[in-house]
């Protein structure tokens, strides 16, 4: 049995090596501690990865980076520039929308811009479109410090004067309405709704359940705006990993953690397919159900978390496509004629309708290195149920005929003559690659009013020494808010 032995207060290990795991690695070593981390893959990253198709290279999952400062506050952290580690450029247009009747709107980070595109396409009024985004900015700065800077479940953080300043805007957010109705009060347009309506997907919930105070994520796109990872989204992992090697993290690659060691309600370890390691601090970065199912069949585990509703997962085709299309932007989204119905599948059927809402994302529009000359890189992405044991083979193959046909017909070309490579990832993929939970995208989903409240902690009160970070744990997915879970991590264990 190898055992190994430091000063055991001061000695972290850390299971999985996505942007939590990496994230809470840096904040522990700065203040002192000894941390390894153990991943089960070849290499760092889970979900916010990379995959190389011939000559087109692909970010693997997350396309969207907004809150760039959260990446470049652990360099200045460690008193480093983040410029020589990892740069990042704004870009102006959030997305680009096509519908079926030929609409084209460019969804401009700058709120003047867009509610002026949102005059000339659709004759909205402006001062709708200002307001609402003005609204969803005010949400976030409220909200924020008691929602998503801290642990919800730790008392003495209720006792702080951001709760007071929350408390005074509850009136404002629309938390018992839902997403869909607060947007159709607010902006009126069903083209604005529908567009502002897309953000409930941004943490893989439906606007048709979530509440109205999901319109803070708006906040993110159109008030610091959206941005591009010079070098690709998959530069955050490889910087933060140099920044956390540069500090004396050790990273353990193809080591798979099997189980947690405990006695008497305190953590002592844990267990790989290689050798046992003694720590008084563990942090799962493991999705929190396969944390408790697979790694500590022998404890009770927290049914009421561990049992809320999924987010959505995603039905991912990486085109490596002959030919460039100047018609499309980096970010694009092809809507569903019938967006209402196409949730009431993923959600309630757990199917996967037949005209779904299609997003591409080409990198090589500002990357041009991601693909030969004249060709592009499409990461073409459509929102599904979670995986409950579905045809996904079946799925995948008439999804994809309903996802040619519709950008055919949108941009009048045979798109499908033009892909030259291609990779699919389906949720049952993404669940053995990364452990997610059912392959769900963001953990659980913000479908109820007590979401927030619902995430399981950063920690245990069954097990001292035994910390959770990541996208299924509070405040919960996307890259933003798993920085934020190693924040609040790093003041909880410190
Ligand atoms: P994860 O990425 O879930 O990684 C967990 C790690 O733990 C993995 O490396 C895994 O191999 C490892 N592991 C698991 N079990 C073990 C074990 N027993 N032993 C050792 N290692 C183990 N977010 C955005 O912000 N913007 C987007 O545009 C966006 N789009 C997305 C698109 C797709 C297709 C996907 C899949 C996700 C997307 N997300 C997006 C969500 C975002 O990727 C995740 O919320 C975030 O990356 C999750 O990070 P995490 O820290 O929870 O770790």
């Amino acid at each position: 049995m190898d055992i190994r032995k430091t000063e055991m207060n001061k000695k972290a290990l850390i299971i999985g090596s996505g942007i939590g795991g990496i994230a809470t690695s840096i904040r522990l070593a700065l203040k002192g501690y000894d941390v390894t981390i153990f991943e089960k893959d070849s290499g760092p990253g889970g979900k916010l990865n990379v995959l190389q198709l011939g000559n087109y290279r692909f970010d693997l999952g997350p396309s969207l980076f907004t809150m760039p400062h959260f990446v470049t506050e652990l360099f200045e952290l460690a008193g480093k520039d983040p410029a020589d580690y990892f740069t990042y450029k704004k870009v102006d247009l959030a997305c680009r929308y096509f519908w079926e009747d030929g609409l084209v709107m460019n969804d401009w980070s700058d709120p003047e811009k867009l509610a002026e595109e949102s005059f000339q396409k659709l004759g909205a009024e402006k001062q709708r479109v200002t307001n609402y985004i003005r609204h969803a900015i005010k949400l976030y700065d409220k909200t924020a410090p008691v929602f998503l800077q801290k642990s919800l479940h730790q008392w003495k953080n209720y006792l702080s004067a951001d709760w007071l300043k929350a408390g005074t805007y509850f009136p404002n957010m629309d938390i018992f309405k839902t997403m869909d109705k607060a947007n159709r009060q607010r902006l009126g347009h069903p083209r604005l709704v529908q567009m502002f309506n897309r953000m409930a997907t941004y943490n893989g919930s439906s606007p048709y359940k979530a509440p109205g105070i999901l319109a803070i994520i708006t906040s993110l796109e159109h008030g610091p705006g959206v941005f591009f990872p010079e070098k690709g989204m998959y530069s955050i992992t490889r910087s933060l990993v140099r920044l956390a090697e540069e500090l004396g993290v050790t990273f353990r690659y193809s080591e798979e953690v099997t189980s947690i060691l405990h006695s008497n309600k305190k953590v002592k370890g844990i267990k790989t397919n290689k050798g046992e390691y003694e720590a008084e601090t563990v942090v799962s970065n493991m999705d929190v159900v396969h944390t408790f199912r697979k790694l500590m069949k022998d404890i009770p585990e927290p049914t009421r978390t561990l049992n809320q509703e999924r987010s959505s997962s995603a039905l991912v085709f990486y085109w490596g496509m002959k030919n460039s299309y100047p018609e499309l932007d980096l970010h694009n989204i092809f809507f569903s004629d019938n967006y209402p119905k196409e949730f009431q599948y993923i959600f309630d059927k757990l199917e996967m309708y037949d005209d779904p809402t299609v997003y591409v994302h080409i990198s090589s529009k500002e990357s041009p290195a991601d693909a030969p000359d004249g060709h592009e890189n499409w990461f073409v992405m459509v929102n599904a149920p979670h995986n409950e044991g579905q045809d996904w083979q079946g799925i995948a193959k008439v999804t994809r005929k309903n996802i040619i046909d519709k950008l055919s017909r949108i941009l009048g070309k045979n798109v499908e003559e033009d892909i030259a490579i291609e990779y699919v990832f389906d949720p049952p993929a993404i669940e053995s690659k990364t452990s997610s939970w059912r392959g769900s995208l963001y953990g659980t989903s913000s479908n109820s009013k007590f979401a927030a409240f619902l995430r399981h902690p950063n920690f245990t009160r069954k097990m001292k020494g035994l910390y959770f970070v990541g996208g299924s744990v509070h405040p919960g997915g996307g890259i933003p808010l798993c920085l934020q879970g190693a924040k609040i991590l790093g003041e909880v264990i410190c």
